[in-house]
């Protein structure tokens, strides 16, 4: 018995089935190689259904994450629009001014510069 034998490798890729088989049937060496592949072919069949499931949910996870973000972020800007006390309120911190601190402001609250 040989050590190694790479002809598996060579047939499986360069040969026909028959070839292949016929070698299998000779050699232990690639016997043993394509039971392992084989078994690793059986494990990827069996896991590949939980496979898809968890990328069908994530991709249903992604399309409930963009529906979430566009409901949010268009009721966020419709109270935004239409709540300018809201935006103030946000933005300026209402209780604070300018005119508040002291500096002279022109009409629209900046400061005025002479
Ligand atoms: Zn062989």
């Amino acid at each position: 018995m040989k050590e190694n034998c790479n002809k598996y490798e060579i047939l499986t890729n360069f040969g026909s089935e028959e070839e292949l088989l016929a070698h299998i049937e000779e050699c232990e060496i690639c016997r043993a190689e394509h039971e392992k592949i084989a078994a690793v072919t059986k494990l990827i069949q069996e896991a590949k259904p939980y496979y898809l499931k968890q990328k069908q949910n994530f991709q249903k996870l992604k399309v409930a994450c963009v529906m979430f973000l566009t409901l949010f972020s268009g009721v966020s800007a419709g109270v935004l629009n239409y709540n300018y006390k809201i935006i103030d309120t946000l933005s300026y911190y209402d209780g604070i001014t300018i005119e508040d601190m002291g500096f002279p402001t022109d009409e629209y609250g900046f400061i005025m510069v002479d």
